[in-house]
């Protein structure tokens, strides 16, 4: 059941459980200069889940990024972009967020406490990408800034009691307390 070497990387095809070594880079090839990584990956093979019912990821993370090694700190830089399918906080109308971090940077020291942990000599950027895609993320998706959200009935209490709702006013106002 495991997936063919052939068909590594083939998102479609293939779906690995584990996640994806994309952006493990092997410190070795980066004594010899600087690494480029560029490509898209479904979100989900780097364990982006999101656990909002607002927002969904369907859509790739695209990445052109440069990955370099210099006075044991590790740096990647570059560009992060995707689009999350979202739906509006307020009117709850589905819309597309562009994600997009046009000057992503990562500093990792090799040594001490804050070094990242290295195994067979590679390191794992994904927690740093994935991390940062969450903080990227709206905190409450609006489908333009300022949506004025449905129509509030509570907005204009007295005509909409007296036009809509023949019951006395005071019924109408703890139906709406009631809805809410
Ligand atoms: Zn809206």
């Amino acid at each position: 059941m495991w997936p063919s070497p052939n068909n590594y990387g083939r998102g479609a095809i293939s779906r690995p459980k584990e996640v994806t070594m994309i952006f493990t880079v092997q410190l070795a090839e980066l004594d010899a200069g600087s690494l480029a990584l560029t490509g898209e990956v479904p979100l989900a093979e780097l364990d982006v889940e999101l656990h909002d019912e607002l927002m969904h990821v369907t859509h790739p993370l695209i990445y052109d990024i440069t990955v370099t090694l210099a006075n044991e700190f590790l740096t990647a830089e570059g560009r992060l972009a995707t689009t999350i399918d979202c739906e509006c906080s307020r009117c709850l109308k589905p819309f597309e967020h562009s994600l997009v971090l046009e000057d992503w940077r990562l500093e990792l020291p090799l040594t001490g406490e804050e070094a990242p942990p290295i195994k067979d000599d590679a390191v794992d950027l994904t927690p740093w990408v994935r991390e940062d895609i969450f903080l990227a993320l709206p905190q409450h998706p609006l489908c333009v800034s300022g949506c004025p959200g449905l129509p509030n009935p509570e907005s204009s209490p007295t005509e909409t009691a007296s036009e809509a709702e023949p019951a006395p006013s005071i019924w109408a106002a703890l139906d709406s307390r009631k809805t809410h």
